[in-house]
């Protein structure tokens, strides 16, 4: 390629290459706090880099995925499970021709409104602000991204573009949304598919459920079939590994090619489009473009209440459940009943909203082990 021929300008790289249903950003509705544009960064990169550079999201990967306080170092983390899903995400955005930058913004930041110790974590404060608006990860990420995080003097918050906390918004599934955009319904759709096969693989190395139960499911027990078409009878790791790359290879195959032909279908040409698909014709549909086929959905379906019954409500993962809450519950209150012990951000939003809101805010910030630290050192004297 010849300087003639590159091009650093974001703007027409997008024209190139992005699909006429896909987010440009050239027509992004911009920002809360107006900026000069970036030099060479589309808005979306900046987006991504400020996730990127966020305290929430460094904090990912010292909290749980699903299993809190289990020994080994084979099991994900809140943040290699988002890297995952950003994986698959770019996988499906670059498919499908959307802007691969905002993709990678809302994938990267899925989760970073997720307190310590996970759901677990997540149900202790949704109690504990029980009658007080609750606690819910969704509705914390975008508490992280208009308020919580302090870098940048001018403003509260991140500052990111009104498609991003939209996407986010849309995640709460409460409320008036606007539907969802593409990219919105790629990163949804990545994070299903990873958290399914993901929290399998790990749940079978920590030794919950064995390889055998989870063949038993149909799903998963195509996938083996095509593993043994492709490399002949496999045992063991080899096979457990082999048919867990193909159930996401299979998901996201499928994926690719029943998104294009609904998109073709449609005749699906701009994001306005794609909105009023997902509304229907009543207004009061949920069409995602971005869905498997029902035969998939179902399958899925009986993975996930596989793990619900073998994995997630498990004796030995209930039990840690309990021990692990009760800290996170002793040490809200704890914080309660003295807010001074705050940072000082934390006290001063204490004024604006609240105690218990403050606390919950910096307890969700938290990591696994930091709220460990800081447990033994409020409530056990050492
Ligand atoms: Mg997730």
């Amino acid at each position: 390629m010849t300087s003639a021929t590159f091009s650093s300008d974001w703007k027409s790289r997008e024209a190139l290459v992005l699909a006429p249903w896909a987010m440009h950003g050239v027509d992004s509705a911009g920002r809360v706090h107006e900026e000069m544009p970036h030099p060479f960064r589309s808005p979306y990169q900046r987006d991504r880099d400020r996730i990127v550079h966020s305290a929430a999201f460094r904090r990912l990967a010292h909290k749980t995925q699903v299993f809190t306080g289990y020994p080994g170092d084979y099991h994900r983390s809140r943040l290699t499970h988002t890297l995952e899903v950003t994986s698959i995400a770019r996988t499906l955005g670059r498919a499908l021709a959307l802007n691969e930058d905002l993709v990678e913004t809302l994938a990267l930041a899925h989760d970073i409104g997720h307190p310590p110790l996970g759901h677990a974590g997540e149900d202790t404060l949704a109690q504990r602000l029980h009658g007080a608006g609750g606690f819910n990860h969704n509705s914390q990420a975008l508490r992280i991204m208009e308020l919580l995080e302090t870098r940048y003097p001018q403003f509260p918050g991140l500052n990111l573009s009104r498609e991003v906390l939209e996407s986010q918004a849309t995640r709460q599934r409460s409320g008036q949304c606007l539907p969802p955009l593409l990219e919105t319904q790629v990163v949804d759709a990545a994070d299903s598919i990873a958290y399914d096969t993901h929290d399998a693989d790990d749940a079978i190395e920590l030794g919950l459920v064995a390889l055998e139960e989870l063949l038993e499911i149909p799903l998963v027990s195509e996938a083996a079939a095509r593993t043994r078409d492709r490399y002949g009878t496999l045992v063991g790791v080899e096979l457990r590994r082999a048919v867990l790359h193909e159930l996401v290879e299979f998901q996201v195959a499928e994926l690719v090619v029943k998104s294009l032909a609904t998109l073709a279908a449609l005749s699906i040409d701009s994001t306005a489009k794609v909105r009023a698909a997902f509304l229907g014709s009543s207004g009061s549909g949920s069409l995602r473009i971005v869905a498997h086929s029902p035969t998939v959905a179902a399958g899925k379906k009986q993975l996930e209440t596989f793990l619900f019954q073998r994995v997630y409500r498990s004796d030995q993962v209930l039990a840690v459940r309990q021990i692990t809450q009760e800290k996170l519950g002793r040490l809200f209150d704890w914080y309660c009943l003295h807010p001074v012990e705050m940072p000082a951000g934390y006290q001063h939003r204490a004024a604006q909203f609240g105690v218990p809101r403050s606390v919950a805010d910096y307890l969700a910030g938290m990591s696994d082990r930091y709220l460990d630290w800081d447990y033994q050192r409020r409530l056990c004297g050492s």
